[in-house]
């Protein structure tokens, strides 16, 4: 039996760099049944194996248009030779099909990878040597960190929430889906959770202890529901050998009040710094004008008092970029560009960003296109300028 899998993110996406689970699931399922599992990195010649697994997450990953053809998004089915199967998010979106069962709870093959990494590391060193410098192998290898150290899976599924925005509307409530057990691989230095909303589930306590009691460093991939947060919940988190930045959302301005008093909880429990917090700020859903803008940097404002980091996510789905066609369409992205750079955001306001921006404009007596736009906003809208743009992250720290 010859089985073929295709990543199409990883084929599609230049920066792609993390795993597909599925197609690691799919391999570890058929090399358990013998078969010759090859992981492919195109798209030819698919009618030599006996089935070909093309697995998606990102609406926007490009695959050939004879696959795209064939594969009709709302009716959830597919048009295409008998032996390919396609699937995931990025072909059905929210009604992409569950895997069958024996391979949905399949430990995963987490060495599906391993030639193509072996082949990436190659490639680069060759390069290296030919143009004369010096390779870094620790350096270059650093960004197969997701394939190569964590284990990874859902310890839980589903969210009640049903946000406008989220794929996640599959189910309406959150429920333990893998036993850790089942994806955690005692070789691997570190966990990694995929959980839509591990924070909602009624068991997360004794969850969190297992994965506490593993003593391996571990994160939620997806970020966890700050608004769900309690003290307990927070002084477990928050002590737990965390991996990396712990990161929420802020998603609406509605939760303004709610998201203030659990900022004071994180805090309670982590006072000092060293503990990266970081929140993705949603932008440009509920609406592109002077009014979203502002509920960005209010929110923003909010995050910096306690010290925590925005990362401005500006709002698309598979057939939209509303931010694309709003007036404010460049100070979305200069925002973006302030915002989502930690070293820049903790230490210049807006407005400083704007100016150093400004001085690097070659054409002299004309604005830079981040300068521009945050001259014609000021002009517009004088006291949400006056009230945001200069605001200081250094400056701000209330606890
Ligand atoms: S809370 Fe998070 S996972 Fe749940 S629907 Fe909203 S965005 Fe999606």
């Amino acid at each position: 039996m010859k089985i073929c899998i295709i990543d199409a993110d990883l084929i599609g996406r230049k920066k792609h760099r993390f795993p597909n689970l599925v197609c690691e699931k799919i391999s570890a399922y058929w090399k358990e049944q013998n078969a010759e599992v090859e992981l492919k990195l195109n798209y030819e010649n698919l009618e030599q194996y006996d089935r070909v697994y093309i697995s998606k997450v990102f609406t926007d990953t490009p695959v050939p248009q004879w696959i795209q053809d064939g594969v009709d998004m709302d009716n959830v089915s597919v048009d295409l030779p008998a032996n390919i199967y396609v699937g995931g998010t990025g072909f059905f979106f929210a009604k992409a099909p569950n895997l069958p069962n024996e391979i949905e709870h399949h430990m995963p093959d987490y060495h599906l990878y391993d030639d193509w990494i072996f082949d990436e590391v190659k490639k680069a060193e060759a390069r290296a040597n030919s143009e004369g410098r010096e390779f870094k192998r620790s350096k270059f290898i650093a960004q197969f960190k997701e394939y190569l150290d964590y284990s990874i899976g859902f310890i839980t599924r589903g969210c009640f929430r049903k946000c406008g925005f989220c794929v996640n509307k599959k189910y309406d409530h959150v429920f333990e889906h893998s036993p850790l057990e089942e994806f955690y691989d005692l070789s691997r230095k570190k966990i990694c959770l995929l959980d839509d909303n591990f924070l909602g589930c009624p068991n997360w306590k004794e969850l969190l202890q297992q994965l506490i009691a593993t003593e391996k460093a571990f994160k939620f991939k997806q970020g966890l529901d700050e608004r769900l947060l309690t003290q307990e919940k927070c002084d477990m988190l928050f002590n737990a050998k965390y991996d990396g930045d712990f990161t929420f959302a802020f998603d609406n301005i509605s939760d303004y009040d709610l998201i203030h008093s659990k900022l004071k909880m994180i805090r309670n429990s982590t006072k000092s710094n060293k503990h990266s917090i970081k929140f993705y700020v949603l932008v440009g859903f509920e609406s592109t004008d002077h009014i979203d803008i502002e509920n960005c940097f209010k929110r923003i404002e909010l995050l910096f008092k306690y010290q925590c980091l925005p990362y401005v996510m500006r709002y698309q789905n598979k057939n939209e970029t509303p931010w694309k066609d709003s007036k404010y369409r460049s100070l979305y992205v200069t925002i973006a560009r302030w915002a989502n750079q930690p070293s820049l955001v903790k230490k210049m306001s807006f407005r400083q960003f704007c100016e150093a921006n400004q001085a690097l404009h070659k054409t002299k007596g004309t604005y830079c296109s981040s300068m521009k736009s945050l001259v014609d906003f000021e002009n517009e809208y004088p006291d949400i300028a006056n009230r945001y743009f200069d605001m200081r992250y250094e400056e701000m720290k209330c606890f």
